[in-house]
């Protein structure tokens, strides 16, 4: 059953495409195409979103593309204008899900997609499927004008970051908090505060960023996750994750927020 249009949908709009070969996207001098795609041979259409004008459509393109270049999604994202990486980051997400949840993992019978969600449900059993969101926290830690900054064996060389976990079932973000600064750097925190939050597909992200005020301990690095961790000045930072990321945007927010003197 196709999904039915949420009501606010023009479909008059110019469509712009995201259209996928696996794990990459066709980009076209760093842009999605748009019109000149409206007529080559695409499986598995689907609106995604709505954008800056536009209607966002993901698609597969059978055979080669007419113009353009096959970009990994992580290298998309960092190509592609802000405003457009959200309507990605949902079709790439959705698109997961369309491929991974065609059958009942029950009982194996053919799923049915809900006409009024992106859910699926199986006809036999009445299994329901939703596609797949993992949160996760990021927390700035602070103490007077220092930020606990770590790098992870996996990271850029010289980069350093904010510390980031996984949620677990049963936990709250803040425990969650709380538990992977403890793992991860031996550190104890308090006055833990909300600052913003990211999808990030890759595949399912949900990034929720924080901040936290030292309360105790030395900073111990964990054997295998972190490979080095330490206080650095608010004046003299070590080099940060890429501007797309929630890192750099929640460790530039502490820089300016500590500097101001912490305005509530
Ligand atoms: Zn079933």
């Amino acid at each position: 059953m196709p999904l039915e249009l949420p009501e606010h949908f023009n479909l008059s709009l110019p469509r712009r495409w995201c259209l996928f070969d696996g794990p990459r996207v066709l980009l076209i001098n760093d842009q999605l195409p748009t019109a000149e795609a409206d007529d080559w041979p695409l499986a598995n259409r689907q609106l995604v979103d709505q954008q800056g004008g536009h209607n966002l459509y993901s698609a597969d393109l059978i055979g080669p593309a007419p113009v353009g270049e096959w970009t990994p999604l992580r290298a998309a994202l960092t190509a592609l204008p802000p405003e457009q990486t959200a309507g990605v980051a949902r079709a790439a997400q959705l698109r997961q899900f369309q491929h991974t949840h065609r059958y009942c993992g029950h009982c194996a019978s053919p799923l049915t997609q809900h006409a009024h969600d992106q859910g699926k449900r199986c006809p036999s059993c009445g299994q329901l499927y939703y596609p797949r969101l993992s949160p996760a926290m990021m927390v700035a830690v602070y103490r007077g004008e220092e930020i606990l900054l770590a790098r992870s064996p996996h990271f850029m060389p010289g980069v350093y970051s904010a510390l980031a976990g996984f949620v677990e079932p049963g936990e709250t973000l803040e425990e969650c908090v709380h538990r992977e600064t403890r793992e991860e750097v031996g550190v104890e925190v308090r006055n833990l505060r909300y600052v913003r939050s990211q999808s990030w597909p890759f595949p399912h992200s949900l990034m929720l960023a924080f901040t936290a005020e030292y309360a105790g301990g030395d900073i111990r690095p964990q054997p295998g996750e972190i490979e080095d961790a330490g206080w650095y000045h608010i004046d003299a930072l070590p080099l940060i994750p890429a501007q797309l990321s929630v890192a750099y945007h929640l460790i530039r927010h502490t820089v300016d927020w500590l500097r101001q003197g912490k305005p509530a």
